[in-house]
């Protein structure tokens, strides 16, 4: 066989996933990583017990990327959630499905996986070399910083997989922006995804509730109604509630320069109920005793109330329900993108093919959070990252051929 060299410039589950594909056809891969280790990112995953991917209905799974599913689709029917399973268990790492369907590796981490997995790679042949920073194009090559000095690689095809521009210091700090864009690349600004958000809390509201936890509650925005929990932190709000409805705030936000995240504080009652319950109190007791007996709300919910609603709602038991019903969390912006669990924006589809190629830069691909798409917390970012890094992999196995 013409055994091609195949530059990979990442070495995150996109570019891992690449390298393992294109290692198997006997090709001379190199994964070159600008950090001293792999996959930090992934490794920072597994300490929230890495959500792999996710066991709904695949129709439902495959539409969870906005306007990107379409792209998709093809690289996620061919690595599905139950190959990404099976993916795992080949690595020695099994996995379950937790009560939200979401799916996860029976030690809730990642690092057995991916040592097992570099070692497979570095057993297929695969040349793995950290603090390789990649600076640019030169020569016909690609160019490295790396602790020898200068480096240009000369390769057949290459793969780009640096990632978005969310916790930059794992890695993906987005700097090749330019260097695309100077050829032609056309590339939306990187935007939070999965973001907190900020909320003009009072100094006494912050320092005494932050890191305190809302559970059982539902939230509605634009993206629709869901139930669960998220977090008061000393600027605003973060957590898997929030991260659901982000993109929809973010753009809200930019569209219109506020936004609001609307929270039911008693699911489990009615306005008309709260109403009821709420007039048997007696008006001269406190506010947080009427709300006690009368709603059943206590500490930190009790405590958003008496932040966001006005003075003269509070004594009408109407009005009251229906803040508790749906009390308005004024937004003042996002919370920045290197804190964000991932990025939205990046290189555009119109510039790639179906393969994964950049139309501007024949012979380099592209794959992973750099490519246009966003999803939400729930193993989908991994899922399509690993599935856009085998994609890519055909895709430079075909142009190979040609
Ligand atoms: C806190 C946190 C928790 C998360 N939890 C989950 C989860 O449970 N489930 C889930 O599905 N997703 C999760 N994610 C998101 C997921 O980790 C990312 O979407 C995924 O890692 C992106 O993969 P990637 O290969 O595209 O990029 P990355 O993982 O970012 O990898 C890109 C690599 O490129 C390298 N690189 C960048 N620039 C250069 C350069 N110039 N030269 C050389 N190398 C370079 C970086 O060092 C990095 O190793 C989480 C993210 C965070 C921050």
């Amino acid at each position: 066989m013409n055994q091609k060299r195949i530059a990979i410039i990442g070495g995150g589950p996109a570019g891992l996933a690449a390298a393992e594909l294109l290692s198997l056809s006997g090709h001379a891969v190199t994964v070159y990583d600008a950090m001293p280790t792999f996959a930090r990112k992934f490794l920072l995953a597994g300490k929230s017990g890495l959500n792999i991917t996710h066991s709904e209905d695949y129709t439902s799974f495959a539409a969870r990327f906005g306007a990107a599913s379409a792209r998709l689709r093809p690289a996620l029917d061919a690595f599905t959630p139950d190959d990404i399973r099976d993916w795992a268990a080949g690595l020695g790492t099994e996995t379950f499905v937790g009560s939200s369907g979401r799916v996860f590796p029976t030690v809730m981490k990642a690092s057995p996986l991916l040592r097992a997995w570099l070692r497979r790679l570095e057993q297929q042949g695969v040349a793995l070399r950290t603090r390789h920073r990649w600076t640019g194009f030169a020569e016909g090559g690609y160019v490295f910083e790396t602790p020898e000095g200068r480096e240009i690689a000369h390769c057949d095809a290459a793969l780009l997989a640096l990632g978005g521009a969310s916790w930059p210091r794992l890695g993906s700090d987005a700097i090749w922006v330019p260097w695309l864009a100077e050829r032609g690349v056309e590339i939306d600004a990187f935007q939070p995804a999965n973001c907190g958000f900020i909320v003009g809390w009072s100094a006494s509201f912050s320092e005494r509730f932050a890191g305190e936890p809302v559970k059982s509650v539902t939230a509605a925005s634009e993206a629709g109604t869901f139930p669960g929990e998220f977090v008061i932190t000393a600027s605003g709000i973060e957590g898997s509630l929030v991260y659901a409805h982000a993109a929809s705030l973010r753009d809200r936000l930019q569209s219109h320069g506020s936004a609001v995240l609307t929270l039911d504080l008693a699911p489990g009652r009615t306005a008309e109920r709260l109403t009821r319950d709420l007039s048997r109190q007696d008006t001269k007791s406190s506010f947080s005793n009427r709300l006690r007996k009368g709603a059943g709300i206590d500490g930190v919910k009790a405590a958003l109330l008496r932040e966001l609603v006005p003075e003269r709602d509070r004594t009408d038991p109407q009005r009251l329900a229906g803040m508790i019903k749906a009390l308005p969390i004024p937004l003042l912006e996002t919370r920045p993108i290197a804190e964000a669990i991932s990025s939205a924006g990046g290189i555009r589809w119109s510039g790639i093919d179906e393969d994964f190629m950049l139309k501007a830069l024949p012979g380099t691909f592209v794959a992973g959070e750099m490519l246009d798409w966003e999803a939400p917390t729930g193993g989908y970012l991994l899922t399509a990252c690993l599935a856009t890094g085998r994609a890519a992999a055909r895709g430079i196995e075909t142009w190979l051929l040609q």
